[in-house]
């Protein structure tokens, strides 16, 4: 049986799992004897997040001929991912203004969520004034670290671990072949490794997702009532997300590339199931990159560099979700958002979603940013807190694809 259909079933019986212990008091059980193997699962994927980064960044671009290749490269990559964003964006504001859910949203409704919500939201908040923080230009100076070592404690540092793994390959290709030889095999010999490691991982991954989505569904309990209310904005959000994987990758894919959309879609499978699972562009990363490499025949050179990138920058489905959110939340509580808000909206939910951490959660801090620019009380995301967990595994499902898409994309187009 292949690996998708295992998956799909772990994912199966983890939800009815969850479920029936719902109903037959097995919480407790769930909770201490399943849900930490789903942890564990998570953990093994996040360990080898840097390693892989780091060696399989050495191997590509120290294989490439020349400098100004990483460059021509970088330079594709960017474009196509700020601007999968802002069509995203685009496709997501079109959706809430058209449908308007927040019209439809009653007011005793609104001020339930706001009564049960409040002290969650307090914690968003002082999350997203941290990141403010900084000056206009911290963004930049986020990016370069001061001590390699210290970085490499911490997945989130991502974007300082490809800093230093560019200008580590940059220096490689620019001295004589002789003197580096041993350091390249050395970082193809670990790539390998971590590639027999990302293998075995998958292995179990069915007992994961199992583990994952049992732990989840009981956390729930019984709050399925939630999304019904909030039914017609989580409508919007998903309509918006399928419009991303249905229609508008398939169509990037079909015009610029030569790969059929089930053959693209059979072999990034696995991944979009691990990014359900797991809320987490950063954790599914190491499976994003096996199964472009391996399944639909992204080159080394382009993967190494488009994938780790995009997992921490390219967040198609959060933007789109922070795009529905912001007007949601201003017509529910009866903002009048004119063309320049819109405007600005696209803007910051743009840059919100490069600033979004590849993490559970991470872009509803972003959507407080996104709020106050155009003038909304950050107190609102309450309204749409109760079903942030599982809009945020369909998004992420949007953000890994939009990755493997691009990449493919740069791969065509690199001769
Ligand atoms: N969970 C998302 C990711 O990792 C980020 C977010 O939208 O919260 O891609």
């Amino acid at each position: 049986m292949s690996l998708h259909w295992k998956i799909i079933i772990g994912m199966i019986f983890g939800i009815i799992f969850g479920l029936l212990a719902n109903n037959f008091g097995l919480v407790l059980f769930t909770q201490n004897w399943i849900k930490p193997f789903g942890v564990i699962f998570v953990n093994l994927l996040k360990l080898i997040a840097v390693p892989l980064v780091f060696a399989s960044l050495v191997k590509g671009i120290s294989s490439l001929s020349n400098t100004s290749k990483i460059s021509v490269i970088g330079f594709k990559t960017i474009i196509f991912y700020i601007l999968s964003t802002v069509i995203a964006v685009t496709i997501g504001l079109i959706l809430v203004n058209v449908i308007q859910p927040g019209n439809a949203f009653s007011e005793i409704a609104k001020n339930d969520l706001k009564k049960s919500y409040s002290s969650e939201i307090v914690e968003k908040i002082n999350s997203a004034e941290d990141v403010q923080g900084g000056g206009p230009l911290q963004f930049l100076v986020d990016i370069v670290p001061s001590n390699i070592i210290y970085s490499a404690t911490e997945n989130k540092n991502m974007l300082q671990i490809i800093f230093f793994a560019i200008i580590f390959s940059i220096s490689m290709i620019m001295l004589p072949k002789e003197n580096v030889k041993y350091v390249k095999g050395f970082f193809d010999g670990i790539n390998d490794i971590i590639l027999m490691i990302v293998d075995l991982i998958m292995k179990v991954s069915p007992y994961g997702v199992f583990a994952l989505l049992s732990g989840l569904v009981v956390d729930f309990g019984g709050s399925s009532n939630i999304f019904i209310a909030l039914g017609m904005y989580s409508l919007t959000v998903v309509i918006g997300l399928l419009i991303m994987i249905l229609v508008f990758y398939p169509t990037i894919l079909y015009l610029f590339t030569d790969i059929k959309y089930l053959q693209f879609f059979k072999g990034i499978s696995p991944a979009q199931m691990l990014a359900f699972s797991t809320s987490s562009s950063a954790a599914t990363l190491p499976v994003t990159m096996e199964r472009c490499e391996q399944e639909l025949g992204v080159s080394k050179q382009i993967s190494s560099f488009v994938l780790p990138l995009g997992a921490t920058i390219n967040m198609d489905g959060t933007s789109l979700y922070q795009a529905v959110a912001a007007v949601f939340i201003a017509q529910a509580f009866g903002y009048d958002l004119n063309f320049s808000d819109q405007l600005t909206i696209i803007l910051t939910a743009t840059l919100a979603s490069i600033g979004s951490a590849a993490v559970p959660g991470a872009g509803m801090v972003m959507l407080v940013i996104v709020l106050s620019s155009v003038g909304i009380n950050p107190q609102g995301i309450a309204l749409i807190f109760a079903v942030d967990r599982i809009l945020d595994m369909l998004r992420t499902v949007v953000n890994v694809s939009g990755d493997a898409t691009i990449a493919k994309l740069v791969d065509a187009y690199n001769d």
